[in-house]
């Protein structure tokens, strides 16, 4: 097996120079485990905040769609498609019932898809679907009229909460970070309002088009975009802490100064509540189901931003930390 192992912690944005491939012969298969071949790999954010957990030499972590080359466990069968946490590697021996799996809780088949690519097990109808689907629904509770506002509105995250809002009637705004994806928010998603934050003033520019406020934020991002969308919240406004992007790449020396928010939240009675999507880790499969249903309503669209093998892996991690993403970033292996 080939798999990618840590050479150095990150320092700021992660470098190329972080990551080096080793090869591995593989052992061979006790009662009750399997083999799977890597076919799709995703790169999140996630990975960049967890890494620090890591030891050096140890294989860098992350979800991948994968195919069962050998099976010796009664559930699985060559040529099933899994989803799991093998980290990055092109083939792994493991027990499916003992992986340590931090977000979906185990190893599963990828459910029946149709046509549609496997790597959306990655995206849509995957770990990032799930997050969207049931943070921004059970946090938000989005009523139709309601103005609902969305960090990192392009990503794979923030572009699914965005279309599932606009699907119940809400009045959409996306903030994002270059022209191309405002115009993809407006033209493709259909959104009331999209901005490029490093381009112009959020503050002004919110108050242009929500001058009576903001109902609901679902916030991936974090820093000083939040504050100012924090002040310009409704009262008792509902706020979905997703991630926080926008300092993953800092340390202590370079955390970003932000406005202090807790006037806002007091003032306004705000409800800001954080989550993490293993919440509704027993929920998972109907998740995945419900957002593939969207699809085939014809209303929930994806993008994909896709690298093309193995050794793209670093490349692809670090385009999508620099936002060179649209929808899920991924790399077909
Ligand atoms: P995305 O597909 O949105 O990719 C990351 C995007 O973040 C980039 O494309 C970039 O877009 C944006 N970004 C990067 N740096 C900054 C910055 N300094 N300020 C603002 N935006 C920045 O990733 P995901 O959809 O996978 O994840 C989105 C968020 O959701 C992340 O914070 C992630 O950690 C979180 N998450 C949380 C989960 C949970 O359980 N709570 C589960 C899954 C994801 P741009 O060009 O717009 O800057």
């Amino acid at each position: 097996t080939k798999k990618y192992i840590l050479v150095n912690h990150f320092e700021g944005l992660p470098k190329l120079s972080d990551f080096k491939i080793i090869e591995e012969p593989l052992r061979a298969l006790k009662n009750s485990e399997i083999l799977v071949e890597a076919l799709w790999i995703s790169v999140d954010p996630f990975i960049r905040a967890y890494t620090m957990k890591l030891n050096l030499g140890d294989t860098v972590i992350g979800y991948q769609v994968a195919k069962v080359i050998e099976s010796r466990h009664p559930n699985f069968s060559v040529n099933d498609l899994v989803v799991g946490y093998f980290g990055w590697c092109t083939r792994i021996v493991i027990a499916p019932e003992s992986q340590d799996d931090m977000v979906s809780g185990k190893v599963y088949k990828l459910p029946d898809i149709g046509n549609l690519s496997p790597s959306l097990g990655l995206g849509v109808l995957g770990m990032p679907g799930n997050t969207a689907l049931f943070g921004f629904l059970e946090i938000c509770d989005p009523k139709p009229g309601n103005i609902v506002i969305i960090s990192g509105a392009a990503g794979a995250v923030g572009s699914h909460v965005a279309q599932i809002a606009k699907h119940k009637g809400c009045i959409v705004i996306g903030i994002t970070g270059s022209d191309e994806k405002v115009k993809y928010l407006l033209n493709e998603l259909k959104l009331d309002a999209a901005f490029n934050y490093k381009t112009v003033d959020l503050a002004s520019s919110l108050a242009n088009v929500a001058p009576h406020g903001i109902d609901c934020y679902f916030d991936n991002v974090g820093g000083e975009i939040s504050s100012i969308i924090m002040y310009q919240m409704k009262p008792r406004g509902r706020v979905a802490v997703c991630g926080s992007i926008s300092a993953y790449n800092a340390d202590a020396r370079s955390l970003p100064k932000v406005s202090v928010l807790q006037p806002a939240i007091v003032m306004k009675e705000l409800m800001v509540q954080g989550f993490i999507v293993t919440r509704w880790q027993h929920r998972w499969i109907e998740g995945i189901l419900q957002n593939l249903s969207y699809i085939k309503e014809g209303w929930l669209k994806y993008q994909e931003h896709v690298f093309i093998g193995f050794d793209k892996l670093p490349e692809a991690f670090i385009d999508m930390l620099k936002g060179g993403n649209i929808g899920k970033a991924v790399v077909k292996v």
